[in-house]
């Protein structure tokens, strides 16, 4: 991928699935675009990750964030062919849905609870008792209770989805510098004019920080302090002999996703082990019981790999979208965790509208970084002298 020599309009600092969601729809609105990317495009989180989409995994109920969810869900069967359409990519959306497994009577009740609310939300999801759920996929574990069927969240291979969105932002124009870490940003008082690379200077009319579990790292940047941390989660890839299930299993600690070329890949640990990227034996292990205990078949598969990633996580779990409190010509699109996959596709909307100052399909305010109550640049120790680099 070729060198940039003039200013871009957007300079965005990470090559992750959201940097590059991010460029491609700025690209496409005709933006002119630099991504600076310390690695290469898609290496970290955005390449570790299942690629499931699935917003009702995680214990989410209906409000802002659930709408944020459903609304880059709803985005992927178009962004599926158009991606195939621009690049040749096939980003392998597998639409056979997910099994969300009762273990016992109590999840079995939780389960049922929630799901009015969900079905009022158009969500096509029900309940199978235990004969029904082992009709439908045997090899689930004789100890499920019962499973809640819903056929709207699927999967995608993330590291395909990642590649293509990179290649079609590219063949619009986009400019992919790799090996170029950022150092800094450019500031003439409280605005952001670009972005400090080893060698020089980038200008840029405006900087998107998408650097996922490395942003809190960025905040010095900024002079405020950005909560992202990195969140490990490891995973195994399993190969059965022949294919044991088509929907994803999604258990109480843990999941499996049937994958395109036959794997099952089983996730995923959740550890705070800072910046640690390593796959630990305590990793496999735990992944491995949670797999036997899901799909007792898999016990006979055939042990294909094993990766870890860096999740960026937030606070409250959710991203934080928009402007930086004090600071003009920066935005912020960091903190999926566990949903960077999934949203994507309307991350890179809201951004590039953001940016472009456009009305955003969605408000970026629930999102913003303002609701983790952080100090106003003024207030804020250490604060930036005009025309600092950080
Ligand atoms: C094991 C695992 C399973 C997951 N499963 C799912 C799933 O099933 N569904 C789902 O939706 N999500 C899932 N996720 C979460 C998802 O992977 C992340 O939310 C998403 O990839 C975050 O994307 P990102 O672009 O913000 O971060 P990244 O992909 O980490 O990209 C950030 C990029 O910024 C670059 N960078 C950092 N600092 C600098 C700098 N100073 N200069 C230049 N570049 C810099 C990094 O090199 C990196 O390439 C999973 C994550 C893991 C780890």
């Amino acid at each position: 991928m070729s060198a940039s020599t003039s200013s871009p309009d957007v300079a965005i600092v990470g090559g992750g699935v959201i940097g590059c969601a991010i460029a491609w729809h700025l690209a496409r609105a005709g933006a002119r675009v630099t991504v600076v990317e310390r690695g290469v495009v898609g290496a970290e989180a955005s390449s570790a990750a299942a690629g499931m989409l699935a917003p009702l995994a995680e214990g989410i109920t209906p409000g802002p964030f659930l709408d944020l969810l459903l609304a880059s869900l709803a985005r992927y069967p178009t962004l599926a062919d158009t991606l195939r359409e621009e690049t040749g990519i096939d980003i392998e959306l597998c639409t056979e849905g997910l099994l969300r497994l009762a273990l016992t009577e109590e999840q079995a009740a939780t389960y049922q609870a929630a799901l009015a609310w969900q079905q009022a939300c158009g969500l096509p999801v029900r309940w199978l008792a235990a004969d029904a759920l082992r009709a439908l996929a045997p090899a689930v574990t004789p100890v499920a209770v019962g499973a809640v069927l819903s056929t709207a969240e699927h999967h995608v291979n993330a590291a395909q989805l990642t590649t293509a969105l990179a290649a079609a932002a590219t063949r619009r124009g986009v400019t992919i510098l790799e090996q170029t870490p950022a150092r800094g940003l450019l500031r003439v008082g409280a605005r952001v004019v670009g972005v400090q690379l080893a060698d020089r200077a980038l200008a840029a009319g405006h900087v998107v920080l998408a650097a996922g579990a490395w942003a809190g790292e960025l905040g010095g940047w900024l002079g405020l302090p950005l909560p992202v941390r990195p969140v490990r989660g490891q995973m195994v890839a399993l190969r059965p002999a022949a294919p044991l299930f088509a929907q994803t299993l999604y258990g109480p600690h843990g999941y499996l996703v049937p994958k395109r070329d036959g794997t099952v890949y089983v996730g995923a640990t959740v550890e705070e082990a800072g910046f640690d990227c390593r796959v630990t034996a305590a990793g496999i292990a735990q992944l491995l019981e949670l797999a036997t205990r899901l799909a007792p078949a898999l016990a006979d598969a055939t042990f294909v790999r094993a990766w870890a990633g860096l999740r960026p996580g937030s606070p409250d779990q959710r991203p934080i979208l928009g402007p930086v409190p004090g600071l003009e010509g920066v935005s912020l699109a960091v903190g999926h965790f566990r949903n960077g996959i999934l949203l994507a596709p309307i991350t890179g909307e809201l951004l590039a509208q953001h940016v472009l100052g456009q009305p955003t399909a969605l408000p970026l305010d629930p999102f913003s970084l303002a609701r983790f109550a952080v100090p106003t640049l003024g207030e804020q120790a250490g604060t930036q002298s005009p025309g600092a680099v950080g």
